[in-house]
C-alpha cells in the first residue's frame, strides 16, 4: 500500500460555522474521516500548518509548504494538499517551480462547499485527490478538482460558485 502524506491547509473544504461565521476550522483527521475508503486505497499520516483562508496564504506558507514536502520527501509517495480555492492555482504555481523534477505526484485539492455540507463537491474532490497521488504514472503538481486532473502551472479558477471551479489554460 502506498504511503501518502496528507498536508491541510484550511479554505472552504475545512469550513466550519462558527462565531466567527463561517471558517476553516475542520482538522486534516476530520478531514481524512470523512471519507473512510480512502484507508482502503493508501496509507495516510496527516499534518495540518495552517487552518487559512487561502486569501491569506502568501510566499511564505508557499515555502514552508515545499519545506514539508522536501523533508517528508523520502518518506513518502505521494502528497495530498487540502487548500482553499481562491488562491489554489498561484500555489500549486508555485510548487510546481520550488519543487523542482517531482518523480512523485503533489496533488492539491479543495471544495466549492465545506465537507460537512450534505451536497458537498469535498469527499468527492478529496478521495480523487489521493487517486491521483499514489498513482505510479503520476509525477509533479496538480490540480484534482471536479473529476479533472489539471497541471499545476496550468490551472486557472474560472468559476466561483460553480463546482467544475478550474480550468486548464490552453493545455489537455
Ligand atoms: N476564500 C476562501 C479560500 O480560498 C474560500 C474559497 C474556497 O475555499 O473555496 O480559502
Amino acid at each position: 500500500m502506498k504511503k501518502i502524506l496528507f498536508i491541510a491547509t484550511g479554505g472552504t473544504i475545512a469550513s466550519a460555522k462558527t462565531e466567527n461565521g463561517l471558517t476553516p476550522a475542520i482538522t486534516s483527521e476530520e478531514l481524512l474521516n470523512a471519507v473512510p475508503q480512502v484507508k482502503n486505497l493508501c496509507a495516510v499520516d496527516t499534518v495540518q500548518p495552517y487552518s487559512l483562508d487561502s486569501t491569506n496564504m502568501c510566499w511564505k506558507q508557499w515555502i514552508h509548504v515545499a519545506e514539508i514536502i522536501r523533508d517528508n520527501y523520502a518518506k513518502y509517495d505521494g502528497f495530498v494538499i487540502a487548500h482553499g480555492t481562491d488562491t489554489m492555482a498561484y500555489t500549486a504555481c508555485a510548487l510546481s517551480y520550488l519543487v523542482q523534477q517531482s518523480g512523485k505526484p503533489i496533488v492539491l485539492t479543495g471544495a466549492q462547499k465545506s465537507i460537512y455540507v450534505q451536497d458537498t463537491d469535498a469527499r468527492r474532490n478529496l478521495y480523487d485527490a489521493f487517486v491521483a497521488a499514489q498513482d505510479d504514472n503520476l509525477a509533479g503538481v496538480y490540480i484534482v478538482f471536479d473529476g479533472r486532473v489539471i497541471l499545476g502551472t496550468r490551472a486557472r479558477k474560472t468559476r466561483t460558485k460553480s463546482m467544475n471551479a478550474f480550468s486548464s489554460i490552453d493545455y489537455p
